[in-house]
């Protein structure tokens, strides 16, 4: 029986044809990438960097740390080099600290064990500290354009839309979506031609003669600007012909998000014409962001009745935390209204807030707010010290 036109469409669809698909991917990435800073490089120390910065963090949050943090660290020897601290402090704000952790033990294993030459084969890659089987495709094909299919979230959904098979969180499921990937990937160097890749001639990045490389970057950036979670934008992707699904797949449930209220103190003091402020550093053994500086953190149960003088919300994750911000010259009481403003009595709410603090978490310490910039301090530290205007927003006044 011969087809009807949408049959043969329907038919045309199921079939992914890698090299179509790939003209198509190829000619819309040409056109619409956006310019990103590590698009920019082929050198595998800063496509590296950028990798780790860009795990479980938003491109416009990386935008803004990564050339800072590429200025201070222009090369992996000045990286291995460099302490722990000066590392920390440049990825201050920038979360998830392990990250920065390892990506500083891996160059200083590299500089002494291999040359300070990055390994050039995802296999090796893995090998290091904070290189998972993401972070070494991506570099892999980047840098050094091994034809390995690199599967972040983004790229799990464009490949299971296409498809049209239902998202399963079995390894078996995972390993079939990798092996798709990778089908569609060009499987050696000049599979599409330079030609090709720029016939598009638009403003994004410059392509280099890397079809595995600029693949996978295409892969990601269909998933991150048009194949969205939640809304995917069919009218304008490239390979909807060759979609199964256009927008009717199934949406995965998004976490449901978490509140958690919280408290901290600010406390503040003039030293001659400098202004200190209270800080903890937290234990080196903890579990969470070890050795970090942060104000410190108020019981919930000590603060009861009292009104702060700063809210704001920090979302880490899928945990939204209302923080509570409280400062003895700002402090009011529920039950008096009063507003502690002499000296007298901000030095007693002082003390009272102080005393408020568990004893087994005080390390702390006083520093001049100029001094701020050049500490480790947590994300939240920083967001309240810059919204209250007592640190600059960029990281000028990182440690030579
Ligand atoms: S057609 Fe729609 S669902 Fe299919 S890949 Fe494109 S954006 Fe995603």
């Amino acid at each position: 029986m011969k087809r009807s036109g949408s049959g043969d469409e329907v038919a045309a669809r199921c079939e992914l044809n890698p090299a179509v698909f790939r003209r198509r991917l190829m000619k819309w990435y040409g056109e619409r990438a956006r310019a990103l800073p590590w698009r920019e490089t082929s050198d595998p120390y800063r496509i590296w960097v950028a990798e780790v910065m860009l795990q479980q963090t938003r491109v416009a949050a990386v935008v803004e740390y990564y050339n800072d943090f590429l200025r201070r660290f222009p090369t992996l020897v000045s990286l291995a080099l460099a302490s722990e601290l000066e590392v920390l402090v440049a990825w201050s704000g920038l979360g998830y600290y392990n990250r920065a952790r390892l990506l500083h033990r891996a160059a200083q294993f590299i500089m002494t064990e291999r040359r300070s030459s990055l390994p050039s084969s995802s296999a090796e890659l893995r090998t290091l500290p904070g290189i998972g089987e993401y972070t070494a495709a991506a570099i892999a094909s980047i840098a050094f354009g091994e034809s390995v299919a690199v599967v972040d979230g983004n790229v799990e959904r464009v490949v299971l839309r296409l498809t049209g098979r239902a998202s399963e969180n079995t390894a078996a499921a995972r390993g079939l979506v990798r092996a798709q990937a990778q089908a569609l990937l060009p499987q050696a160097r000049g599979t599409v031609s330079r030609r090709e890749v720029q016939s598009g001639g638009g403003a994004g990045p410059s392509h280099s003669d890397n079809p595995a490389g600029d693949h996978n970057q295409a892969m990601m950036e269909l998933g991150a600007t048009v194949c969205l979670p939640r809304a995917p934008r069919c009218s304008e992707c490239p390979v909807r012909e060759l979609c199964r699904t256009r927008g009717e797949h199934p949406t995965t449930a998004r976490a449901p998000q978490r509140s958690r209220p919280v408290a901290c103190l600010l406390d503040l003091r003039k030293r001659g014409p400098a202004t200190e402020v209270l800080l903890e550093r937290r234990p080196a053994c903890a579990s969470v962001m070890p050795a970090m500086v942060e104000l410190p953190p108020l019981p919930l149960d000590a603060v009861e009745g009292l009104e702060p003088a700063l809210r704001i919300r920090h979302t880490i994750t899928n945990t939204n935390y209302y923080v509570q911000v409280f400062s003895p010259r700002r402090l009011v009481s529920a039950s008096s209204g009063s507003l502690a403003s002499t000296g007298k009595r901000t030095g007693v709410a002082a003390q009272a807030l102080r005393s408020a603090i568990p004893a087994d978490s005080r390390a702390l310490y006083w520093t001049r707010t100029t001094q701020l910039a050049g500490l480790p301090l947590t994300g939240l530290t920083r967001k309240i010290l810059q919204r209250l205007k007592l640190m600059e927003k960029h990281r000028a006044a990182l440690p030579e």
